[in-house]
């Protein structure tokens, strides 16, 4: 099969042509039809992630349909749709796992981190792990959703009933949290990259109420925010837009060091919190909600050869919503 491989952090990815994985027990072996792009696998490609499985297939967001299936698995038939998220495995036995938080499980694993991911024609997940796709998404579409979704919608649900939620960062996971933002009745107030036009026109297109600058102190104080960006300059700037009792929800994997602060603008009862990996219980609860809003996903679509290309343009901030790979079919 064709797959994209990451060697070294550090180089781009190289087209290879390897063997195709075989499912072993609880495996399903899945043809990919679309992954997305997510900013973890540039985290992953560029090192600042330090425990990569190498080589490594990147890609964590796999929309494709089932081949065949290993012992032990029940009820995926050949053909099935399925989206493979990051959490690929975990423990099932740690206090993390035993209490509904096996998104904080020591031993688990990632899809396209210590897992191969999506950026190939084919891999193997465990089924377990995987979830089925609602019907009415297309694959590109789906794609997203399957973090920049699932994390977007796990740092929304850690802002309780705010309100007035400040987003920072307008990519992937922004556009989608906007739109389950007004679903559910709230404002979106968007923070960007200091004069990114294109970027603040994109977030009133999906229905911001205001835009600005991330280092902006909007009209009215917030409820809460979400931090996309992995800019740690970005973390005291949303500490000072949230109103007392607000909490402030980081949700990339990785960011930038946040500078030092005064405690007043903690004081009030502002809580500063992450947000880590996702449980399969989110990804059930978004996925079932995806469709009544219904999300419109935007994408950007690459060539699964061209994935050094889309990493470059998300590095680079040139992605309008979520870049997706697609993978074709061999004629
Ligand atoms: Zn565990
Ligand atoms: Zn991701």
């Amino acid at each position: 099969m064709k797959a994209m491989i990451l060697d070294k952090p550090g180089q781009p990815l190289r087209l290879a042509n390897v063997e195709a994985p075989v499912p072993g027990r609880g495996q399903v072996l899945i043809r990919v039809h679309a992954c997305g792009i997510c900013r973890t696998d540039l985290h992953v490609v560029d090192g600042e992630l330090t425990e990569p499985c190498l080589p490594l297939i990147p890609g964590h967001q796999i929309v494709g349909t089932v081949v065949s299936a290993g012992d032990e698995v029940m009820g995926f038939a050949a053909g099935t749709r399925v989206g493979v998220p990051w959490l690929g495995s975990t423990c099932n036995q740690c206090r993390f796992c035993r209490s509904g938080r096996e998104n904080l499980c020591d031993q688990a694993k990632f899809t396209g981190y210590q897992l191969n991911g999506g950026y190939a024609e084919y891999t193997v997940a465990d089924h377990r792990f995987c979830f089925p796709i609602p019907e009415d998404y297309p694959d590109l579409q789906a794609a997203p959703l399957l973090c920049a979704g699932l994390i977007g919608y796990r740092s929304l649900v850690m802002t309780g009933s705010a309100e007035r939620i400040g987003i920072y960062g307008f990519g992937a996971a922004a556009h989608i949290v906007a739109q389950v933002a007004r679903y559910q009745g709230r404002e979106v107030y968007a923070f960007t990259r200091s004069g990114d036009s294109k970027a603040q026109k994109f977030a009133l297109d999906m229905g911001a109420v205001w835009v600005g600058d991330s280092q902006t102190i909007p009209p009215e104080e917030l409820d809460a925010a979400i931090i996309f960006a992995p800019d740690g300059a970005v973390v005291p700037a949303a500490l000072r837009a949230v109103e007392k009792g607000g909490v402030v929800v980081c949700g990339g994997i990785h960011m930038s060091d946040i500078p030092s602060f005064p405690y007043a603008i903690l004081w009030g009862e502002r809580v500063l919190r992450s947000v880590a990996n996702l449980t399969r219980r989110d990804g059930e609860e978004f996925l079932a909600l995806a469709p009544k809003i219904p999300i419109h996903t935007e994408v950007q679509l690459f060539p699964l050869e061209s994935a050094n290309e889309a990493l470059d343009a998300l590095r680079g901030g040139r992605v309008r919503g979520a870049a997706v790979l697609v993978i074709k079919e061999e004629k």
